[in-house]
């Protein structure tokens, strides 16, 4: 029996680890190794690594985690889970089943990108989800911006606003824009191209975005802001409340409404927050959060108390 089990090794499962650890918890973190922002090769905005590997960063912090003896790392998918606090059972792909008294969930989004060729694959590379991850390594570029929804062409306005004057919105079927956001559009100088998008080739700098009428339109990078879901079922499994938009609901401490289980990072959000914030740094936050709060329910469990209200 772990005191706690952790699924998921990015950014916020490693934090939570760490924090474990260093109370000498028991604690075993599986890993299917597979982080959202695995395409890219640069992250930014995390103070003191801005432009840094993201799979070194991982690397440093399963480097560090080792330094603690009471932390176990596996590599492997967890197929479900269930049981309730102080008995848990996660079984792995490779059929062994383990046990922990909390979960920590951090097993993060999966992006799924429209269904256009040759766009999947460009994804994080030269087609960009979110303009504070990327956006100022694409100042005075020519960019296009996919979009299906109303918030997904404000984010055309956006881009054009903060770093190009040459920004293309191209729309992915019927996209009905309220006339204010078409009338801003205009006053911006971003074209909207209703012909619909049929394959994109070449690379960062080069990209080649085929009509269905035929024609090329050339662009230096593309903005797509992919449809997300959550990587695994766990939560659901567990009988975690699900928000509307897919993820874990979580209080101010991490906590789901499942007694004994957290998450963090980018698979949990607070109801209240509008637009789930998915970062490196906010995410390791929330696996520091996560990980304070459930060692003191680990600790005033010990002693015969009830969690903190
Ligand atoms: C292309 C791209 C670029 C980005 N750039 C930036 C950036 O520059 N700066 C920034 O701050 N943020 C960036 N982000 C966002 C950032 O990637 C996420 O916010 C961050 O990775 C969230 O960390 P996490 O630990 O919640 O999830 P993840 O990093 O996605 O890690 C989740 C881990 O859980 C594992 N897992 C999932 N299910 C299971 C399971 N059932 N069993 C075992 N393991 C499982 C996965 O394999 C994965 O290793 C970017 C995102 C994308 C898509």
């Amino acid at each position: 029996m772990h005191d706690v089990i952790v699924v998921g090794g990015g950014p916020a499962g490693l934090s939570a680890a760490l924090v474990f650890g260093r109370q000498r918890r028991r604690v075993l973190l599986i890993d299917g190794g597979s982080p959202r922002n695995a395409p890219a090769s640069e992250m930014h905005m995390y103070l003191s690594r801005d432009g840094f590997s993201p799979a070194r960063l991982l690397e440093l912090g399963r480097r560090e985690l080792a330094a603690y003896p009471s932390i176990e790392v596996r590599s492997g998918v967890a197929l479900s889970a269930s049981g309730a606090v102080d008995d848990f059972a996660v079984v792995l792909a490779d059929g062994d089943t383990v046990r922990a008294r909390r979960l920590v969930l951090a097993t993060g989004q999966v992006d799924e990108p429209y269904d256009i060729p040759g766009l999947a694959e460009r994804f994080g590379v030269s087609v960009f989800h979110c303009p504070f991850c990327h956006g100022w390594e694409t100042t005075g570029k020519s960019l296009a911006v996919l979009a299906s929804t109303s918030p997904e062409a404000m984010l055309a306005l956006y881009v054009a606003d903060r770093f190009s004057d040459d920004v293309v919105l191209c729309a992915h079927g019927p996209l009905e824009l309220p006339d204010e956001i078409t009338k801003r559009l205009a006053e911006r100088g971003v074209r909207v191209i209703t012909e619909p998008v049929t394959e994109i080739t070449g690379g960062l700098g080069e990209l080649d975005l085929r009509l269905a009428d035929g024609t090329v339109l050339r662009r230096e990078a593309i903005y797509h802001r992919a449809p997300t879901r959550q990587h695994s079922e766990l939560a659901a499994q567990l009988g975690c409340e699900i928000l509307d938009d897919g993820t874990v609901r979580v209080d101010e401490l991490q906590r789901t409404t499942v007694p004994g289980v957290a998450a963090a990072g980018d698979t949990a959000k607070l109801p209240a927050v509008p637009d789930a914030a998915t970062l490196v740094s906010l995410g390791a936050a929330d696996g520091v959060r996560a990980a304070l709060w459930m060692e003191g329910d680990l600790f005033r469990s010990s002693l015969g108390l009830a969690p903190p209200a």
